[in-house]
Order: C-alpha cells, then structure tokens, then sequence
C-alpha cells in the first residue's frame, strides 16, 4: 500500500472502538424497548456499522443503501444517485441511518427525505465523522463520533478512488500526494 500519500493517523482503531462503545450505548438507551433497523449506506459505512452495532445492545435489523453523490475524485457532484434500496418496508419503523462521513450533507439530506415519504416511525443519523465547514444542507447527525476540520480523510471504510478502505485506521490523504 502506497503510504506515503497519507497524512498522519487521525483516529486508531482502539479510537475508534472505544467512540463506538459510548455510541453504542447511547443508542441501546434511547431506543430500548423498540424495535430498530440500523440501514448503513455502502460502502463507505460498512467498517464503522460492523464495528457500532457490537455495542448496540437491542433487537437489531440491519440493511443497507448505496448512494452518492461523489464521483471518482474529491469533491461532490451535487447530483445524488441511488444504486442499491433497501431490502426491507420501513414503515413504521425506527431507522438509524449509519453514515460514514457528513461532508456537505447532500447524501444524507436526500436519503432522509427519501425514507421519510415512507412513513417510517423515526429516523435518525449515526455518522462517525463530520465535517461541519463544508455543509450546504441543514442537517445534523443525532449521534456524532469525530468532528474534523476541512481535509480529505481515508481509511476505515473510506476511499480515495476505491483504494484505502481497509486501513484498520482514519487518516488524512496528502494532497501534495495524491495516487494516480
Ligand atoms: P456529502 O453528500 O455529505 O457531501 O458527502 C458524503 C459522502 O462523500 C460521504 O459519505 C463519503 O462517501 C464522501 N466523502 C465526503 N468527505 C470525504 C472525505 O474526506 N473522504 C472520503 N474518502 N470520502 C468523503
Ligand atoms: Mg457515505
Ligand atoms: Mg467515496
């Protein structure tokens, strides 16, 4: 792997794990008694989801939902395309949306209007980064684990043109550097 084009570590693994244990908890205490789909969005959220729903200490259901309003490189295209619904009926059903970063809350803004014309019971946003400097849509994660300043992050489910996803940690992408 091509390490020299990352920055330095911004979260480890056992950061990550002990943010996903206190969000975890949070979550089993707001929704006990209830029934919950935890819906990741792919693939970005997939690492952080595995690691989050350890902790959550309730009937879950999980499903997921791809879409993005990314292209390739490192900036959005604003134009957000579903490419993968999700496989079960949300009404009437608490939804926790897990999301692996909130940029400038495109994405989600869309996918939560999206579910809501479905009637669900509640919809809410687990997000293990955010980036609140580049929001153009009002929106807030309800649980939040990282807030991060305005550099392009890899690792941990996140991608630089598909690559990096399986760093076991959270790093800034050199810009200086950046791989063919
Ligand atoms: P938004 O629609 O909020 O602008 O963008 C959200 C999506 O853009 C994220 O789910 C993620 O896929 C991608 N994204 C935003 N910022 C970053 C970043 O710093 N690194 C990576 N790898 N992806 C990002
Ligand atoms: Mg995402
Ligand atoms: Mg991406």
């Amino acid at each position: 792997m091509s390490e020299e084009v990352l920055g330095k570590i911004l979260f480890t693994q056992e950061e990550i794990t002990e943010k996903a244990k206190e969000l975890g908890a949070r979550i089993t205490e707001d929704y006990a008694g209830e029934e919950l789909i935890v819906v990741g969005t792919l693939k970005g959220a997939v690492m952080w989801m595995s690691e989050l729903i350890k902790y959550i200490d309730l009937d879950v259901k999980i499903d997921f939902v791809s879409a993005s309003s990314y292209g390739s490189g490192t900036t959005t295209s604003g134009v957000v395309k579903v490419t993968k619904d999700l496989s079960m009926d949300i009404y009437r059903k608490n939804v926790l949306i897990v999301e692996d970063i909130i940029d400038t809350g495109t994405t989600l803004s869309y996918l939560v209007n999206n579910f809501k014309d479905r009637n669900p019971k509640s919809v809410e946003i687990c997000t293990m980064l955010d980036k609140p400097s580049r929001r153009t849509h009002t929106l807030k994660g309800k649980y939040t684990g990282f807030t991060i300043d305005d550099l392009f992050v890899v690792g941990y489910g996140l991608d630089y043109d598909q690559k990096y996803r399986n760093l076991p940690y959270i790093s800034y992408l050199d810009p200086n550097h950046l791989p063919e």
